[in-house]
């Protein structure tokens, strides 16, 4: 039980890689704090876990919205007195040439992914510094890395995401905290079932590994950073991408 008793916040932790995530932490004694922007699937992957006999709670919230989010954070800490571990996962597309994308796209996938990524740093920070320990943990992307046709906003995004996680990771050091990212390839998802078997195909010629990546992958790799066993890695965008971004 690595994470025995630790209080971990998964947001966008409903479904996809944000669930496994949770899981993979739950499955190690942590307390999951399960937080999405839809309330009803929020209880449900809480009353899934609990089935399971793990141990979770649920704490729906926009993570565009600062107010919202400072509100979640002051309920848990009133609830756990902490926060150990903050994940910050909750993630959208809206995919356009970027002659098409439209002033909406651009705004809608910034304030869910970047933004919303801000606001839950921001809203941890002042109780995660005072604790003088603490991990961040962002999911960004390899697009963020190599960028991509149709995804400015995402790649945008996700770059971002780095360039803030390189940034607190100096910041909070002095803390012990670390901040470090995650940059998944294509991971099957919901967010990638979308995708045409052609292009799937298409993207499989460039990871050398032939294979799309689950969520457990991404989750494993979590669990790797907010081990004692990563206490001297801080600042990092690690790839878990199949070899994609070599
Ligand atoms: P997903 O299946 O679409 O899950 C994303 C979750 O975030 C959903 O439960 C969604 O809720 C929630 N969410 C959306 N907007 C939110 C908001 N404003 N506040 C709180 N929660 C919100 O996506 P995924 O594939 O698991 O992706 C998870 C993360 O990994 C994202 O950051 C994504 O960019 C990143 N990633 C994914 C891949 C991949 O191949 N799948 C690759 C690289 C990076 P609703 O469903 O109710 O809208």
């Amino acid at each position: 039980m690595q994470f025995k008793d630790e209080i971990v916040l998964v947001t966008g932790s409903a479904r996809g890689i944000g669930k496994e995530i949770a899981l993979a932490f739950a499955n190690q004694g942590a307390t999951v704090i399960i937080s999405d922007i839809n309330d009803d699937s929020c209880e449900k992957t809480t009353a899934e876990f609990n089935d399971l006999k793990l141990s979770a709670d649920n704490f729906p919230c926009d993570v565009t919205n600062l107010s919202a989010v400072e509100e979640m954070v002051n309920k848990i800490l009133d609830k756990y007195k902490r926060i150990d571990i903050l994940i910050n996962n909750a993630g959208i597309t809206k995919d356009n040439l970027f002659l098409r994308m439209k002033e909406e796209e651009w705004d809608a996938v910034i304030k869910v992914n970047l933004k919303g990524t801000f606001n839950c740093c921001k809203a941890i920070s002042k109780p995660m510094l005072k604790a003088r320990k603490g991990k961040i943990i962002s999911i960004a992307s390899v697009i963020g890395i190599l960028g991509n046709i149709g995804q400015a906003n995402y790649a945008a995004s996700k770059a971002g995401i780095i360039g803030l996680t390189k940034s607190l990771a100096r910041e909070f050091a002095l803390r012990n905290i670390n901040v470090n990212a995650i940059a998944p390839g294509y991971i099957k998802t919901e967010m990638t079932d979308q995708l045409k078997e052609e292009t799937r195909q298409e993207i499989l010629k460039s990871v050398p590994l032939k294979r799309m990546g689950t969520p457990a992958d991404v989750a494993g790799s979590c669990l790797f950073l907010a081990s004692k066993e990563a206490e001297y890695i801080t600042g990092q965008t690690i790839k878990v991408d199949g070899g994609m971004a070599i």
